[in-house]
C-alpha cells in the first residue's frame, strides 16, 4: 500500500518524488529512487520495502543494495528510467 502524498513528501531521507506518468510510479529527483504503487522502493535494479537513502549517502546506500532485493519483476525498468 503507498504512502500518502503528504508522507511521501515528509520522507526522512530528503527524496524529492515526481509523479513519473510512463512508468506509474514516483521517482526522486535526485538519486531515481522509484516508489511503487505497491509500497516497494527500487534503486539501481533492486527493490525493498525499506525506503532507501537519498543522494550521495554512499555508505547507507551500499547497505540498503546489499539487503535489497534483485529486480526481476521489472527487468530493465531502471534503464528505461535513465534513457
Ligand atoms: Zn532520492
Amino acid at each position: 500500500m503507498a504512502r500518502k502524498s503528504i508522507e511521501r513528501e515528509q520522507n526522512q531521507h530528503g527524496h524529492r518524488y515526481q509523479w513519473w506518468e510512463p512508468g506509474k510510479v514516483n521517482i526522486c529527483l535526485l538519486c531515481g529512487t522509484a516508489e511503487h504503487r505497491n509500497g516497494k522502493f527500487y534503486w539501481a535494479g533492486r527493490w525493498s520495502k525499506v525506503e532507501p537513502p537519498c543522494g550521495s549517502s554512499e555508505k547507507a546506500q551500499r547497505e540498503w543494495y546489499d539487503a535489497a532485493n534483485p529486480d526481476d519483476e521489472m527487468p530493465g525498468a531502471f534503464d528505461a528510467y535513465k534513457s
